[in-house]
C-alpha cells in the first residue's frame, strides 16, 4: 500500500515559516516512528496568483482532491490589499472549502497549563480548558438565497437568508456526534429554536441523529445563552455543535478563553473518500500576520496542533497526535517562548526554527 499523501500549501506570510517547522516534524515522524507520508506541495493565495494571476491554480485544486489531507499556511497580506475581488488570495482557500466541500470546521479551545497565568498576554485564559467547537460550514446564512441589496420602495433593503437542509444539519451533527465518541461524550447543540425555524429543524434533526449514539450525553442551549455560558462555566462544555453563523462567533470567543491567536490549530472536514478518511483541510486559525513575516518571529505551534489533528482525524494516529501535543506542552513547560508568548521580564524569545527544534528535542 502507498503512504497516506498529504498536499502543503504553506501561502503567504508567515504561512512558509510556520510551515517550515512542520515539515522538520514530518520528518521527524519519519525518520524516528517511520510514518511515512508522500508529501508534496504547491502554492495558494498571493503566491499563487504572483505565480499564475489566480490564488488557486485548478492543478493545485485537483491535487488539492486527492490527496489524504492539505496542510495550509495563511494567505493574504498587504501586497494583494487592491487586487479585485475575484482573484483576491482569501478567494483560494474559500475555493478549496467548497469545492472540497468541507461542511464541518474543528476548532479546538485549549489551554495549556504553562500558559494558564499570563496575565501578560493580557487575555483572561481559563486553566484547564479542553473543548471542541464543531462548526458547520458550507451553508446558512452566509449562503443562503435570496441574498443582496435590493431596492423596496423609496429605499434600499439589504437581505440575507438563514436556511439549511435537513442532510445539511445531519452531516454536520453526523460529524460532531463521531467527535464525541473519540472524546468525553457529551455535545451540547446550540441555536435559536425559540425564534428560528431553521433553528427548530436544526434542533429535531440533531435530536435524530444523536438517537444512534446513545452514549453521547446531548443537551440543547439557545445560542445567546451559550454565549454567556461559554464565558460563565466554559468548562461545562467538551463538544459544542452549531451552526456556520453562531460558531463564527461562538469560536472566536472560545478561542480567547486560550491565550495567544498563535497557538490555536483548526480542522476542516467533509464527506468521508473511498478510503473512508474524511476530505480534509488543516490550518492555523491566524492569518499570515504581514507586521511579523519574514522575521523569523512567528510562533509556529498552531501549525504544528494542525499537523496534531491531521494524524488523529486523517491518519488514525491518535497515540501519536497525543505524542505531539504532549511535546508542545513539555517545551511550554520549560519556558520556550516565541515573542508572542512572552510576559515575564527578562526572558529572551525564541525564533520560528528554535521553537520547532525545541519540539522535536521533546519529541
Ligand atoms: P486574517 O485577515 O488573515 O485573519 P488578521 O489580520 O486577522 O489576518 P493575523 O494575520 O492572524 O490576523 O494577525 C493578527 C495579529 O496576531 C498580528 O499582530 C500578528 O502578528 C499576530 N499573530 C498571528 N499569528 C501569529 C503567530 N503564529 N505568531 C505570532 N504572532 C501572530
Ligand atoms: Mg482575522
Amino acid at each position: 500500500m502507498s503512504n497516506p499523501s498529504i498536499l502543503i500549501l504553506p501561502g503567504d506570510g508567515i504561512g512558509p515559516e510556520v510551515m517550515a517547522e512542520v515539515r522538520k516534524i514530518i520528518g521527524w515522524f519519519g525518520d524516528k516512528r517511520d510514518i511515512q507520508f508522500d508529501v508534496s506541495e504547491d502554492l495558494v493565495g498571493g503566491s499563487a496568483y504572483d505565480a499564475h494571476g489566480t490564488p488557486l491554480h485548478d492543478d493545485t485544486m485537483a491535487k488539492a482532491q486527492e490527496v489524504d489531507a492539505v496542510l495550509l499556511g495563511a494567505v493574504g497580506g498587504p501586497k494583494y490589499d487592491d487586487l479585485d475581488f475575484s482573484v483576491k488570495p482569501e478567494r483560494g482557500l474559500l475555493r478549496l472549502r467548497k469545492e472540497m466541500d468541507l461542511y464541518s470546521n474543528l476548532r479546538p479551545a485549549q489551554c495549556f497549563d504553562a500558559l494558564a497565568d499570563f496575565s501578560s498576554l493580557k487575555t483572561d485564559v481559563v486553566a484547564g480548558l479542553d473543548i471542541m467547537i464543531v462548526r458547520e460550514l458550507t451553508s446558512g446564512v452566509y449562503f443562503g438565497e435570496p441574498r443582496g441589496i435590493f431596492e423596496e420602495g423609496n429605499e434600499r433593503v439589504g437581505i440575507n437568508t438563514q436556511r439549511y437542509t435537513e442532510s445539511e444539519i445531519e452531516r454536520a451533527a453526523r460529524s460532531a456526534f463521531e467527535l464525541a465518541m473519540r472524546r468525553n461524550k457529551k455535545l451540547c447543540s446550540m441555536e435559536k429554536a425559540n425564534v428560528m425555524e431553521s433553528g427548530i429543524l436544526w434542533r429535531e434533526v440533531v435530536t435524530r441523529v444523536g438517537a444512534e449514539y446513545p452514549e453521547v450525553e446531548l443537551s440543547h442551549m439557545y445560542a445567546d445563552n451559550g454565549a454567556m455560558q461559554l464565558v460563565r462555566w466554559p468548562k461545562q462544555f467538551d463538544v459544542i455543535l452549531t451552526d456556520n453563523l453562531f460558531g463564527d462567533l461562538l469560536s472566536d470567543c472560545a478561542a480567547m478563553l486560550t491565550g495567544s491567536l498563535g497557538m490555536l490549530p483548526s480542522a476542516s472536514l467533509g464527506a468521508p473518500m473511498a478510503n473512508g478518511r474524511p476530505k480534509a483541510l488543516y490550518e492555523p486559525v491566524h492569518g499570515s500576520a504581514p507586521d511579523i513575516a519574514g522575521q523569523g518571529k512567528a510562533n509556529p505551534i498552531a501549525c504544528i496542533l494542525s499537523f496534531a489533528m491531521a494524524l488523529r482525524y486523517s491518519f488514525d494516529q491518535g497515540a501519536e497526535a497525543d505524542r505531539l501535543e504532549k511535546a508542545v506542552e513539555k517545551v511550554l513547560a520549560d519556558g520556550v517562548r516565541t515573542a508572542d508568548l512572552l510576559g515575564e521580564e527578562g526572558v529572551t524569545p525564541v525564533s520560528t526554527s528554535e521553537m520547532g527544534d525545541a519540539v522535536i528535542g521533546a519529541l
